[in-house]
């Protein structure tokens, strides 16, 4: 069996693990992809199309149509990287509302997962990638020699929600908040799924810096990754 020097990390929404992957992936010199942006690019396709998410084989023909890639940030307006949907800058699409409610929906069908992640894995295994998504380290990459599955509370992630939004100027309803993340949780937890092998991380105690910190310590002390 090939190892491949992958490091994938799973866990719910809003749980710092895009930070957490950005961050290692720069520590180590390894490319940063977050499975996340195939699914949202795809919803966005499907949104554009006035195509019903829930029509299976509609949102499968267009997952087969669609090219979807990543690219090194073209703009400095602090996006991390470009996503490029049919040759079209979509960064910030794919962050909007009406994609946000629809992309669950349009994630959940088997077919169109079996086409993400064959094109995730082949990224993947061409190796020195820390990959961020829900079913990665159980499904798309087993092989890989580090799994993390980070958890943090749905209060906590409120919480940290919250002051990020505060931070910027802009206020919220903490209630409110908290049962969106209630319900994407919800709707995501099909598709969740740890490795059973997956090292458990805990955001509840540890701080981001913490974890970042624990992670290297791992990725230290595993022989494959060197
Ligand atoms: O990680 P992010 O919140 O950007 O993911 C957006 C959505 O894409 C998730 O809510 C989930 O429905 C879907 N997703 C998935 N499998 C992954 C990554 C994301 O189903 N590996």
């Amino acid at each position: 069996m090939i190892i491949p020097r992958v490091i994938t990390i799973d866990g719910p929404a809003g749980s710092g693990k895009s930070t957490l992957g950005a961050n290692l992936a720069t520590q180590l010199g390894y490319i940063y992809f977050d499975t996340g942006i195939m699914y949202r690019a795809l919803t966005l396709a499907v949104i554009e199309a006035n195509c019903d998410p829930h029509d299976a084989v509609a949102v499968t023909q267009l997952a087969e149509q669609s090219e979807i890639s990543v690219h090194a940030p073209t703009q400095n307006d602090g996006r991390q990287y470009t996503i490029m949907l049919d040759g079209r800058d979509v960064t910030w699409d794919i962050r909007q509302q009406s994609v946000e409610k629809t992309v669950s929906i349009a994630a959940a069908h088997p077919s169109v997962r079996q086409i993400l992640r064959a094109r995730q894995r082949a990224i993947g295994m061409q190796g020195n990638v820390v990959m961020v998504g829900r079913d990665i380290g159980s499904i798309v990459i087993p092989e890989a020699p580090l799994k993390i599955f980070l958890d943090v509370s749905i209060a906590e992630r409120a919480r940290r929600r919250v002051d990020e939004l505060t931070a910027r100027g802009e206020s919220i309803d903490e209630a409110q908040l908290t049962e969106s993340i209630r319900v994407r949780d919800e709707r995501d937890r099909h598709v969740m799924q740890p490795a059973v092998d997956a090292v458990h991380i805990n955001g509840d105690t540890d701080t981001p810096a913490q974890t970042l910190a624990h992670v290297l310590q791992l990725v230290a002390n595993c022989p494959a990754l060197r």
